[in-house]
């Protein structure tokens, strides 16, 4: 590319990528028709959320902070795992929830509850659906406007994804789930697809894969925002969320904190704008 500044180069790899490849976020009325003939076809949501937890994901808000907008409680699927990341049984961590979802519903402040190790425990293994599924009913019957299902391992797959699902479906409707896949076996983007599949339209991620939990030993960052946009877009589905822009963001972050991307699209574009 001769003299073009490299700011210029990096902008110019990411124009043709989207170009090419894709279509960008802002033309919301195309992105519609075609995710109207695209979920026809295959029975997906026509429009997904997606949820940003970035850096927040695995910190707890045990108390509901003067002019927050929102709290979320962490609650654990496995027992040894709630005792050793918030210090309580599962049992005892129901009741601190139920008292900060109190109050927080007093002040018209939505509360969203997590459920970690929903697919699998770093101390216990296995963890059945039932239990997945008691810990989300405790949540949702407490107030909480929404269930996150968390594999915070990652060690699930379309499999297990399913077989959850399957069974917390049946006691919470799916508008008020939504699934959080760590991507530390490879798996996310998958287990999400298999979620959509089964009428979850809400999806947490992270811009460039960052975050992770502390208490998962070896558990990477959440799926990374770029890359779940890039399949819901091939999907069709709309979200309201411009790849372009994340794309832009995530670099930005990397840069700021001197880390590299965990977005494989952030990494083929890259490598594209080296070429
Ligand atoms: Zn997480």
């Amino acid at each position: 590319m001769g003299n073009v500044p490299s700011a210029v180069k990096h902008c110019l790899s990411y124009q043709q990528l989207l170009r090419e490849h894709l279509w960008i976020g802002d033309s919301v009325a195309g992105a519609l028709d075609t995710a109207q003939e695209t979920s026809q076809l295959s029975g997906l949501p026509e429009y997904v959320k997606i949820v940003e937890v970035g850096p927040r994901d695995g910190l707890q808000n045990e108390k509901v902070a003067a002019g927050a907008t929102e709290i979320s409680v962490f609650g654990a699927a496995s027992e040894s795992f709630s005792k050793r990341n918030i210090n309580c049984s599962i049992e005892e961590s129901m009741e601190k929830f139920e008292e900060v979802v109190k109050s927080a519903r007093h002040m018209n402040i939505p509360a969203r509850g997590y459920v970690s190790c929903a697919l699998g425990c770093p101390y216990e293994g296995n963890i059945t659906p039932q239990k997945v599924t008691e810990v989300s009913k405790k949540l949702y019957g407490m107030g909480c406007y929404e269930i996150s299902l968390g594999d915070t391992t990652g060690v699930g797959t379309p499999g297990s994804m399913k077989r959850m699902l399957e069974s917390v479906m049946k006691e919470i409707p799916s508008s008020a789930l939504a699934v959080h896949c760590h991507d530390t076996y490879g798996q996310a983007l998958a287990n999400i697809l298999t979620a959509l599949q089964m009428g979850i339209n809400v999806v947490d991620s992270a811009v460039s894969g960052l975050g992770g939990c502390p208490y998962a030993k070896g558990a990477s960052g959440n799926v990374a925002t770029e890359d779940l946009i890039y399949m819901l877009n091939g999907l069709g589905l709309n979200t309201g969320v411009n790849l372009y822009k994340v794309m832009e963001a995530g670099d930005f972050i990397c840069k700021a904190v001197n880390k590299t991307t965990n977005s494989k699209v952030a990494q083929a574009s890259f490598n594209a704008r080296l070429e």
